[in-house]
């Protein structure tokens, strides 16, 4: 169907796209115009079924009325407020909800715009905690390859992305990378937490070993690695992880971005898996996406350190003019009340059995190699194409689009973590659309 040019401008060349093929979305570019519970309506006319909840981030569905309204509200209130030495009712309020509704122990929510911007955060209140106590040699940061820690300096320096890396310089020193935790071969086509690769964690130890645990700050993992393909935890790997930072007294930070917020089945991973981290990352969820926030929670022995000398002076030099923003924390706010009020973690999990069925069904379709899942995600992983990496996946992503369907690729993974409002007959038109895509591909 043609694009309606009433709704999309002819000149599309001044907007350059984030992480987007511009050249050649831009000769056949894609559009959604609105948008309502599980559907995106595109500039053409089509229903679009959302199989990634926007970008991971829409859990309740699109057009929810609560949050519209707080939002609506908020705004004929109080616009703005300055983020620095003043307040406002709102960003308080949400920082006691999300406390509630996080793990026990998260007591502190220092407020971002991004998930991003959260990384950032953690990392720096990781790094001035240790000095708060005398041990400012803890400066070196441990992350992990094939993660993704968003796209600042430190995020990159962290992640292990080698695209996200390569083309911007020498990034942050003093960091050293875990081994990823996928196994192909060993764990293919596990539902759920694979069997195999707790040993992982241990190659912890040999970092330690390497630099001295006196050196190292904070220890930064996806407890499921979301934008590398779904890479679930194996057993007992994140409880050996804590373990290993416990004993170093090295700080371990669970980026929650995508986990949080229902994904799995629980409020958060670190509830999920039963292993407790001591700052956690969040955005995306926070707000169900409609506009941008992100956390960082800290446990109190971390919040309590900063709070020494003269009360007058401001305890951690860090912050946004935007933190706490009363538009974003009237859309939080509303946002946790929706999750509550419609049971959607529950619910997640409830479906999560016939999410994995029907996911799994797809074992025997054409191309795939492996298949993922855990709560309301899941990863469907393609053959490359010999000498032309991640273009079979993509050419699934536009097919899937053309038939109705909104997926995510990353390198030739498929990704999927529809709204946790989903239905059984929309599991069915996402797995049963996705297969005819796979049957017909190249
Ligand atoms: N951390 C993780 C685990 C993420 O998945 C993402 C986004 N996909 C980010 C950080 C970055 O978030 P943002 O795009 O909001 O900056």
């Amino acid at each position: 169907m043609a694009l309606d040019r009433k709704t999309v401008p002819n000149d599309l060349s001044a907007f350059w796209m984030p992480f987007t093929a511009n050249r050649q979305f831009k000769k056949a570019p894609r559009m959604f115009v609105s948008a309502d519970g599980m559907f995106y309506k595109a500039a053409d006319g089509r229903e679009v079924l959302d199989g990634t909840a926007g970008l991971w981030c829409c859990n309740a569905g699109h057009n929810r009325p609560k949050i519209v309204e707080a939002i609506r509200a908020q705004a004929g209130e109080l616009d703005y407020a300055p983020a620095f030495q003043m307040g406002h009712p709102k960003a308080f309020e949400l920082a006691t909800a999300l406390r509630d509704m996080a793990p026990e122990g998260m007591d502190h929510v220092f407020f971002t715009n991004s998930g991003s911007e959260s990384v950032e955060t953690a990392l720096k209140i990781a790094i001035a905690y240790h000095r708060a106590r005398g041990e400012g040699a803890r400066t070196r940061l441990i992350g992990r390859e094939r993660g993704y820690h968003g796209v600042n300096f430190g995020g990159i320096s962290v992640g292990g992305i080698v695209t996200n890396r390569k083309v911007f310089g020498s990034l942050l020193t003093g960091v050293d990378h875990l081994p990823h935790t996928h196994l192909p071969g060993e764990n293919s086509f596990t539902k759920g937490q694979p069997e195999h690769g707790a040993h992982l964690a241990d190659e912890l130890e040999r970092i330690v070993a390497l630099h001295g645990a006196e050196t190292i700050a904070a220890v930064i993992v996806e407890p499921m690695a979301g934008s590398t393909g779904v890479l679930l935890p194996p057993k007992g790997y994140l409880e050996r992880l804590r373990a290993i930072c416990t004993k170093h007294g090295i700080l371990l930070i669970f980026d929650e971005v995508i986990t949080g917020f229902g994904r799995l089945g629980s409020s958060f991973a670190a509830e999920h898996f039963g292993v407790m981290p001591d700052l956690m990352t969040t955005a995306k969820g926070l707000t169900n996406g409609v506009i941008p926030m992100g956390a960082v929670l800290a446990t109190g022995a971390i919040h309590d350190a900063f709070m020494q000398g003269p009360e007058h002076m401001i305890e951690l030099f860090h912050g946004y003019t935007y933190s706490g923003n009363p538009m974003a924390s009237a859309a939080g706010l509303a946002t946790l009340e929706t999750y509550r009020e419609e049971g959607l973690f529950a619910r997640a999990a409830e479906m999560a059995p016939y999410w994995q069925e029907a996911l799994h069904s797809l074992k025997d379709a054409r191309h795939v190699i492996d298949i993922r899942n855990m709560g309301l995600i899941g990863a469907v992983e393609l053959e490359p194409i010999a000498g032309e990496p991640t273009k079979r996946a993509f050419q699934a992503f536009l097919d899937a689009y053309e038939k109705g369907i909104l997926i995510r690729t990353t390198g030739d993974i498929i990704a999927m973590s529809p709204p946790l409002i989903i239905e059984k007959a929309h599991v069915d038109q996402l797995i049963g659309t996705l297969r005819d895509v796979l049957e017909a591909l190249d």
